[in-house]
């Protein structure tokens, strides 16, 4: 597993990876074969020995998403709140942002698919595990406002355990705040894309992430309310053994579909196309 002692863990952002300390190569998680890291970065963090989609931070998630040069963000400069006075979270916080490069586990702002505008949200697992506090609730809630003002669909990438417990019930309500946000912006006729990344868990899928009007996965990405423990507490540990995986929710009819990472540009860009196109089609039978 670790020749020679060669491997050395280390955190970089939302990746955990055993790198070679002169990041030439690394150990797969899914498969634990070497890989080297150019090879990895060339395949968009997926490994080519068994497909594992390893975690990506936001920033390299925009990078491999939108057009170059076309992002800018909004809402950057909302940072965490301590509404609880939680003992040690304003140090976590500020740990989470040295060690990510972000300031909260999500980046909002407007962008370009192959040329098509929308609003686009990314988060980011390495800061505080992607959890929903205020500032990433007020973040979301005002992106999808943003995309009622703009009149252009929004995606969204989670992945997050769910809701930041060192907010307590402050964190609780931002489920029912970004899902009367994602509401009024459906009522508005604004399309929703729900992306679903490694993993999404807790009050984020219980709430906006799970009410896109299409909603993706990436391949093999843990995707549900509770993980398989609780599951097996509450169900007599009889789970099947791809439980609360992308797989097991398109089965079940809670992902449109699972979309390989190589394939995740392409398939936005059909669906803001289609988008688009339908609203063409509605604004001609109006104007008729
Ligand atoms: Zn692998």
């Amino acid at each position: 597993m670790n020749p020679g002692g060669w491997f050395s863990r280390r955190s970089r952002g939302a990746r955990e990876m055993d790198t070679v300390p002169d990041g030439v190569a690394s150990k797969c998680l899914g498969c634990d074969e070497i890989i080297f890291v150019r090879e990895l970065e060339r395949n968009l963090q997926v490994c080519s020995k068994c497909g594992y989609h390893h975690r990506l931070t936001s920033a390299e998630r925009l990078a491999i998403t939108v057009d170059p040069d076309s992002f800018v963000e909004t809402d950057g400069d909302l940072l965490p709140d301590d509404p609880l006075e939680f003992p040690g979270y304003v140090e976590k916080a500020s740990t989470a942002a040295a060690s990510s490069g972000v300031r909260e586990a999500i980046t909002t702002g407007d962008a370009t698919i192959e040329g098509l505008p929308c609003v686009i949200g990314v988060a980011d697992f390495g800061f505080m595990g992607g959890s929903m506090g205020s500032v990433v609730g007020e973040k979301i809630a005002r992106a999808f406002e943003r995309a009622v003002e703009r009149a252009v669909p929004i995606v969204i990438f989670s992945a997050s355990g769910g809701a930041r417990m060192q907010e307590g019930l402050v964190a609780l309500m931002q489920m029912a705040k970004t899902s009367a946000a994602a509401k009024r912006a459906s009522l508005a006729g604004v399309p929703f894309i729900s992306v679903l990344t490694d993993p999404t868990t807790g009050g984020v899928y219980a709430s906006y992430a799970s009410l896109g009007d299409v909603i993706l996965a990436e391949p093999g990405a843990v995707v549900g309310f509770a993980g398989r423990r609780v599951g097996r507490q509450d169900l007599g540990g009889h789970l099947p053994a791809n439980f609360q995986t992308s797989e097991f929710q398109a089965e079940h009819g809670f992902v449109d579909r699972t979309v390989p990472r190589k394939e995740m540009r392409a398939t936005l860009a059909f669906l803001l196309r289609f988008f688009a196109a339908s609203e063409a089609r509605e604004g001609e039978a109006d104007g008729s």
